[in-house]
């Protein structure tokens, strides 16, 4: 592929602003703007999209962003010494970036969304990514503002966002991901494509809201994850005792034996287990 835009390269950007990386900011740069290219075109036609793009660090997603055509970006970045080169970015496409200096934990897009929709596309910093998704998928209401994540993780979170019952990696984050989402791993980034390398493969994940999740609480059903995950080796008639009602009236309501394990329950069975706590409690209620 040919250069995607006529900014200078990379590394050229890196140097002249001193962008040294920083690990307490989860820095990895991708300098490869075929690589950026790739995970761009995995949010699809971009063309009447606005993405929001978390942590743009030296800009190299965010030209590809914009290179492959997004109407608009917003750009989320906590490290103030990134900041000139997204500037040159934004000049060189008038109009399309907007750079918002701040922190993306307690960032807020819906005042600049004004009731719009938006794809979230990110190579997001490692020391916060699995924070970043609960969030996103912890949004109320459901289906939310977003039409699709595309975001790289480490391997390892990676495989336990689209984890399904009896995988190694199934827990309470592919519980929660699954059952609001479609999940997949799209493809794998090795170390080397990053500056400085990490120590650990990368993947880049889809997910793409779920219009009508099977009807739960969300918070109740993280309940009833936690406890059965909390003791994940121990039968559900043992590990979801600390939610209060008999675990074998919950595991019936699922159609799953209670001396199973978490690890072998599908999302669904969750959910259901879920909706029958709901339904005891709200008995109780006076
Ligand atoms: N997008 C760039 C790339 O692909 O080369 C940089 C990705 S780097 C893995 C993560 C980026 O997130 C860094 O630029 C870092 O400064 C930024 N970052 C770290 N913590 C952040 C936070 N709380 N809010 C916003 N950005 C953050």
């Amino acid at each position: 592929m040919s250069a995607i835009d006529d900014l200078p390269p990379l590394r050229d950007v890196i140097r002249e602003h001193a962008l040294s990386a920083r690990k307490s900011l989860g820095q990895n740069f991708l300098l490869d703007l075929n690589l950026t290219a790739r995970i761009a075109r995995a949010a699809g036609p971009l063309e009447d999209s606005t993405v929001i793009e978390i942590g743009p660090g030296p800009g190299g997603l965010t030209r590809a962003l914009l290179a492959l055509g997004a109407r608009r970006v917003i750009a989320v970045e906590r490290d103030a010494r990134a900041l000139p080169p997204l500037q040159a970015i934004a000049a060189r496409y008038p109009g399309r970036l907007e750079i918002v200096c701040g922190d993306a934990l307690t960032f807020d897009p819906l005042p600049l969304l004004g009731g719009g929709r938006a794809k979230i596309v990110a190579n997001l910093p490692y020391n916060i990514a699995t924070p970043l998704l609960i969030g996103w998928l912890s949004i109320e209401p459901w289906p939310p503002w977003f039409d699709m994540l595309v975001l790289m993780f480490q391997r390892e979170v990676a495989e336990r966002i689209v984890a399904h019952e009896n995988d190694e990696a199934y827990g309470r984050l592919a519980v929660l991901a699954n059952w609001r989402a479609e999940t997949k791993i799209l493809f794998d980034i090795s170390p080397a494509a990053f500056v400085p390398p990490p120590k650990v493969t990368s993947s880049v994940v889809r997910l793409v809201p779920r219009a009508a999740p099977e009807p739960c609480d969300r918070r109740v059903l993280e309940q009833v994850a936690a406890a059965a995950f909390g003791q994940r080796r121990k039968m559900l008639r043992q590990s979801l005792k600390s939610l209060g009602p008999d675990p074998a009236r919950l595991a019936a309501a699922a159609q799953v034996d209670a001396t199973r394990r978490a690890e072998t329950v599908p999302v669904s069975g969750f959910v259901a287990m879920a909706r029958e706590l709901a339904d005891i409690r709200a008995a109780k209620q006076p």
